[in-house]
């Protein structure tokens, strides 16, 4: 079981600037979000789009607003839990229990929800036995590039992270990209490259149809559009079929929703429950504004809500 001063469910703008204002007030704080890196919307949604409107910051891209938050928070050596999902959470003794899926554990006196629109989620393959073979030969992020080394690989999709993971894997492995339609969606430059270097069989108009394997994938039967059918020896299936927003479990906690957000007081945006706070896209007030800077400002309250209950004996 992890202890710490305070819980922070996601890794977005606003919970990254959050573990700056609790770490100036000497808290200690654990940040888990279910994408496999920090910047929330801004690194998912739009990592080259400028943002005009950051006091202090004339412009600057969603990437580089989540380097900057980043480096800005590097002295409080916060720990990181990506790729969980907060799942549960209960009062036990005035301390807040918070579970992942992949079943880490936290205790605290406070949790701040900074959880956005939800937890993102890759779109899932649709076929079956797929479940079977998830996390084990079916990925839909990379984390370690070195597993594919020399293997078989069929990748779906037809946007930047499908050409992008074809274009590098095809340096170790041997790489199929399927996408369903004639067009991709990704970088022309990156499509150009992969059809240059002549490494990657690339089948278009053509969706999965079926798997074969025992207790590892062996091959799959991928589809076209017309009934034709292709076998092709797989080892591991990577399916980037982009990410959906879920609110999931935050939906469970007993607190006070108003439609897909929480409802907090404006003076600490503390929730209906004691010791938890909601800041940033996820929470709701009379003029709430979905601006990462109101999140800023939110945040800052919060992390003094956080203090009353984490020191209670001292002064902040
Ligand atoms: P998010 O950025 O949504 O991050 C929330 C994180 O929480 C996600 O990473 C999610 O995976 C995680 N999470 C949720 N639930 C769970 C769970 N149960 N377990 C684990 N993790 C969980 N705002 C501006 O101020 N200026 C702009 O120029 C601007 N441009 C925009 C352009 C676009 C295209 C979009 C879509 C938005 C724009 N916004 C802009 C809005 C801004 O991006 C949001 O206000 C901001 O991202 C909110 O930050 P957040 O940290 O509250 O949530």
């Amino acid at each position: 079981m992890i202890k710490t001063d305070v819980v922070i469910i996601g890794a977005g703008p606003v919970g990254l600037f959050a573990v700056h204002q609790l770490g100036i007030k000497g808290l200690k704080s654990e940040v888990i979000d279910n994408l496999d890196k920090a910047g929330g919307q801004c690194i998912e949604l739009y990592p080259d789009k400028p943002i005009y409107d950051i006091a202090g910051i004339p412009k600057c891209t969603g990437e580089e607003l989540t380097k900057n938050l980043l480096k800005q928070i590097k002295p409080f050596k916060t720990n990181f839990h990506f790729n969980e999902r907060v799942q549960e959470i209960k009062n036990e003794d005035d301390k807040w229990i918070v579970k992942t899926n992949k079943n880490k554990v936290f205790t605290s006196p406070n949790i701040i929800i900074a959880g956005g629109v939800g937890s993102f989620e890759p779109r899932k393959l649709y076929v079956k036995d797929n479940e079977k073979y998830e996390g084990k030969n079916i990925f839909y992020s990379v984390n370690d590039k070195n597993k594919f080394n020399g293997k078989k690989i069929s990748i779906f999709g037809g946007g930047d992270s499908a050409l992008d993971w074809a274009l590098e894997l095809s340096k170790i492995a041997k790489v199929t990209l399927i996408h369903r339609r004639e067009q991709f969606r990704g970088a022309p430059h990156t499509l150009n490259e992969l059809k240059k270097n002549g490494k990657v069989d690339i089948k278009t108009k053509y969706q999965i149809s079926s798997i074969q394997g025992d207790d590892n994938i062996k091959s799959i039967i991928i589809k076209s559009d017309e009934g034709k059918e292709i076998k092709i020896e797989t080892d591991y299936i990577l399916s980037f079929f982009g990410l959906i927003m879920k609110l999931g479990p935050i939906t469970e906690w007993g607190l006070n929703m108003d439609k897909k957000t929480i409802k907090v007081n404006t003076q600490n945006f503390e929730t209906n429950k004691k010791g938890i706070f909601a800041i940033g896209d996820i929470c709701s007030y009379p003029g709430k504004l979905k601006l990462i800077l109101s999140g800023f400002h939110e945040g800052a309250l919060a992390a003094r809500g956080c203090f009353k209950y984490a020191k209670p004996d001292e002064k902040l």
